[in-house]
């Protein structure tokens, strides 16, 4: 922190600028900093210890409060209070599943754009105001205890976020009065803090189960030099999951009576899990009332927690294959997120990781913070012994022809990256090219997920496969990317930055990676044959254009067996029988091509002796 200066003008003492690292966490946030001279980061004691949970309660004078008073709210008026708000950000109202509908407080769409909002009395507010208001929070209480500006944060958010909520989270930064450096994830921001604690060098797997989402990423650190290898994880995944299930498990125990609302079930349940987390030998009792008692001990927790935890688990499993990686070659697994508390989860680690050391030193509430701090530091200019290299969850790519997704850049590339393709028109004097981008894993675009699209006008009309197109994709350091396309040729360009698309369903975009593997053979069936549909779309056309202008040049027999072999071709394009379609293309090909390759060669004398081809073709 710089020092504090005398602003002789105005006689006020002007305060230094913090640059602060943000944990916006699903059930608790955090803030944290490096003092200035500092290697080692710092939670900032807001509120006491610095944790603050994420949960908004509006009185009825719409008077937002954020922290533990308005947790407190939750069992007196849970109406007005809203909890979990970050697997809200940046959906559509059709994203939401049941889970995310069973919160206690009201989601309704927006009458617009079918974006989800929370209803609280009269007033509806947006999941950006609300974030936002955690955020102000954070901001404001961190400035007291410093005593100084906080107008700069790193904000960390789960590897496994969408780019609209990326965006989303941005806005809430900046409703909030904070310029967003970068958004890194929160695995990420993990492994900084853990690096610079151990100067780990190897490979490191982040395992971060908390309140509502799952992530796990593979990184190699080496020379202060942090590389994602592999991402994977699950935006609707955690302890909250677990209160769910001890909150059916005791419904059904007590069926059919009723035993009190969902609200009062979900607090008394993950008191009890988290007392059994640290007691494993005791029994967690409540008495509801003189009638009902709640009861669990650790073998029914671990019971109820064990689909949960395998779901983790074959997350794990995934990205080690992406990154290439057996067990034996992990140096370390590091723990975050309240619910790696729950013994089971070292447990199982040690067994799947048997040559990898387990670390939990650092707290794992604070760990994503500290090291967001980090990175905050970073930014601000005042390190140069860590560089941070991230890498894109979800390909991204564009639509081509017969609705095939072509993707640029792959997933886990590492971020900040720019490619570039060339492209070009398929039919005759095309003056607009429509640019669609798509994310996801399947080879058919209309299985992936749209983010946007535009249309680059103003090409000048030129034959079929003529313009030089370029289209380059620049995503930077917080995921956030750029699309421009370029006729070559005559310099005609557009570009967009991505704005956020809500049109899918979340359920589609989560199941995204999953179900790229899960369909790879059928997919590539499936693009076979579209490339063969296409392949035919594309030899009619030039061989009807070739036909025609060179009827003079070819016998009646040529023309009349062209024709049938076209025919037989067009009938087979939407019979879906990839192999029948290859043979009547290429017995087209075959009887063409002697005739063809005849007319090229008239054409070339030809044009030797002064006449234009194009004349002939
Ligand atoms: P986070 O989102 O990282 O703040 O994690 C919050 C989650 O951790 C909530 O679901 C808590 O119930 C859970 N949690 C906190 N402490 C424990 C504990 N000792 N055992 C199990 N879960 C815990």
């Amino acid at each position: 922190m710089a020092k504090i200066s005398i602003n002789i003008a105005s006689g006020s003492i002007e305060k230094s600028a913090v640059v602060v690292g943000i944990d916006l966490g699903t059930t608790n946030s955090l803030v944290a900093y490096v003092p200035k001279g500092q290697k080692q980061a710092q939670i900032i004691p807001v509120r006491g210890n610095g944790i603050v949970p994420s949960v908004v309660h509006y009185n009825e004078h719409e008077v937002p409060a954020v922290g533990a008073y308005a947790k407190a709210q939750l069992l007196l008026s849970p109406e007005r209070t809203v909890y979990s708000i970050k697997r809200l950000l940046g959906k559509s109202y059709s994203d939401l599943t049941q889970e995310n509908l069973d919160l206690g407080y009201r989601i309704v769409p927006d009458t617009l754009d079918n974006k989800v909002n929370v209803q609280i009395g009269s007033h509806v507010y947006n999941p950006i105001e609300i974030s936002a208001e955690i955020l102000k929070e954070l901001k404001t209480q961190a400035e007291l205890a410093l005593n100084a500006r906080v107008e700069q944060a790193v904000i960390t958010v789960p590897a496994y976020f969408n780019e609209s909520q990326r965006q989303a989270t941005r806005d809430a930064g900046k409703l909030a009065g904070l310029e967003v450096l970068r958004i890194i994830n929160e695995p990420t921001a993990a492994s900084l803090a853990y690096g610079i604690q151990s100067q780990a060098i190897g490979n490191i797997v982040v395992y971060d189960l908390g309140g509502g989402t799952f992530d796990v990423s593979i990184l190699h650190i080496e020379d202060g030099v942090f590389e994602v290898l592999a991402t994977h994880g699950d935006t609707l995944l955690g302890g909250d999951d677990i209160d769910r299930e001890i909150v059916n498990y005791w419904r059904k125990q007590a069926a059919p009576t009723e035993i009190g609302d969902f609200a009062d079930l979900r607090h008394w349940a993950e008191k009890a899990k988290i007392a059994l987390s640290e007691n494993s030998r005791g029994k967690f009792t409540h008495a509801l009332n003189s009638e009902k008692q709640l009861e669990l001990d650790f073998d029914i927790l671990a019971q109820l927690a064990e689909p949960i935890l395998q779901k983790t688990w074959n997350s794990v499993k995934k990205a080690l294959s992406d990154a290439g990686l057996t067990p034996d070659q992990i140096q370390e697994v590091v723990l975050v997120g309240g619910s790696t508390r729950f013994p089971r989860i070292a447990e199982k680690l040690t067994q799947e990781f048997p040559s990898s050391r387990i670390n939990n030193q650092i707290n794992p509430d604070e760990v994503v913070a500290l090291g967001a701090a980090i990175e905050a530091d970073v930014l601000d200019g005042n390190r140069s012994d860590v560089l941070l290299l991230d890498v894109t969850p979800l390909s991204l790519g564009i639509e081509t022809a017969g609705g095939l997704m072509d993707v640029l850049i792959p997933r886990n590339s590492k971020i900040p990256v720019r490619v570039g393709r060339e492209y070009s028109t398929s039919v005759d004097a095309q003056i607009n090219l429509m640019v669609s981008v798509y994310q996801g894993e399947r080879e058919l675009v209309e299985e992936n997920r749209k983010l946007g699209s535009f249309v680059l006008g103003g090409i000048p009309a030129m034959p079929a496969g003529m313009p030089k197109i370029e289209i380059q994709f620049a995503l930077n350091a917080d995921g956030m990317l750029k699309v421009q396309a370029k006729e070559l040729r005559s310099g005609v360009s557009q570009s967009v930055e991505i704005q956020p698309s809500y049109g899918l369903t979340d359920a589609e975009v989560e199941a995204m990676l999953l179900s790229g593997f899960t369909h790879a053979q059928s997919d590539v069936t499936l693009r076979l044959l579209r490339e063969s549909q296409n392949e035919a779309h594309q030899i009619i056309y030039t061989t009807e254009r070739f036909i025609n202008k060179n009827s003079n040049l070819l016998s009646a027999e040529e023309l009349e067996g062209t024709k049938q072999r076209i025919e037989a071709v067009r009938g087979l394009i939407e019979q879906d029988d990839r192999q029948l379609l290859q043979t009547a293309i290429d017995k087209l090909n075959d009887f063409s091509r002697p005739f063809a390759e005849r007319v090229m060669d008239i054409a070339v004398s030809m044009a030797l002796k002064g006449n234009r081809i194009d004349e002939l073709k």
